[in-house]
């Protein structure tokens, strides 16, 4: 008895530390010579939101913070490498985060995964561009639509014309290796693909997955089953654009995403230890569960759900 209750004493301890690693530095030992980090939680519009001067002045008071546009960054200390996933408006302050914070080398950035074309999710490759970097052949990490999309559509492809960026092309579920101890393979997702497809990315390393779902339609119009798709991973960060119906004043099935209350209740007769690998991330300015104290999201915590934080780290 005494030996289940230490087990769970430690597994409950091990969640914790996974949830409150937030603004640490990384240990620099082999445990964490690679691993995952969160450089943004918010939406594409980021928070607070264009015209809402009650968000503004809140964040003016010191109320709440400015919370950047999703991205996450992979860094590999023994190889010395790092990856940003989506180049988001607020780029500038998460490729300074990821080089002051976890890995300075002679490169900004070793390369540049994207999801899709929403403006959350690759206009801040413009700060490569010559208005501002003037970056020499930054890898870009691109499907089919995508890169053909920056290729041909000002003023992304002056990126391209003066290497600013080198566009390497993905396939859907094709792996990319990194470095032989981590991959990144992208697939597709169904979403509001006005301007390029859009992908999730699954990242692997011999001892840990994780899955990166920043933005998808309904679960069901997926081919695959997200539950399922979780069992495999060790950590998946979800779309949490909404808490649930009725959060904005228009008609939500314009922007299908799954609500937070629709995934969770997918998953409601799963183990603490499988909702426990949930992120959540993403989210819209009006969705309450980004704010910590919001008694929904202490809910859901309490169930075994974890919401991302900028700085939070997730050993691969
Ligand atoms: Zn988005
Ligand atoms: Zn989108």
């Amino acid at each position: 008895m005494l030996r289940i209750t230490f087990s769970l004493m430690l597994f409950c301890f091990c969640l914790h530390l996974v949830g409150c690693q937030s603004n640490q530095k990384v240990e620099k030992d082999n445990k964490s010579k690679q691993y995952l980090m969160v450089l943004g939680i918010a939406q594409d519009a980021g928070f607070p939101h264009i015209d809402n001067p009650h968000e503004w002045e809140n964040y003016k008071k010191g109320i709440t913070k400015k919370e950047l546009a999703t991205s996450l960054g992979l860094v590999d200390l023994a190889s010395k490498q790092k990856y940003l996933f989506e180049a988001t408006p607020d780029m500038p302050l998460q490729l300074h985060n990821l080089e002051s914070e976890h890995l300075k080398t002679n490169r900004l950035i070793d390369g540049v995964f994207l999801t899709h074309a929403h403006i959350g999710h690759y206009t801040g490759l413009m700060h490569f561009g010559r208005e501002a970097m003037g970056a020499k052949k930054i890898p870009v990490f691109a499907m089919p639509k995508m890169k053909i999309f920056l290729e041909q559509n000002g003023p992304w492809s002056q990126l391209v014309s003066l290497k600013n960026i080198e566009i390497f092309p993905t396939e859907n579920e094709s792996l990319v290796e990194l470095t032989p101890n981590l991959n990144v393979t992208p697939f597709l997702v169904p979403h509001r693909d006005e301007f390029s497809e859009t992908v999730g990315y699954k990242i692997n390393s011999p001892a840990k997955s994780a899955l990166f779902i920043p933005d998808i339609n309904k679960w069901k119009l997926w081919e695959k089953d997200i539950v399922e798709e979780v069992k495999k991973v060790d950590y998946a960060f979800l779309d949490a654009t909404f808490l649930k119906n009725g959060e904005i004043p228009r008609d939500m099935s314009e922007v299908p995403h799954p609500f937070i209350e629709e995934t969770i209740a997918l998953f409601k007769s799963e183990s603490e230890s499988i909702k426990s690998k949930i992120i959540f991330i993403h989210f819209n300015h009006s969705n309450q569960a980004m704010n910590r104290d919001n008694s929904d999201r202490k809910l859901l915590e309490k169930e075994g759900f974890h919401f991302a934080e900028e700085g939070a780290i997730f050993p691969m």
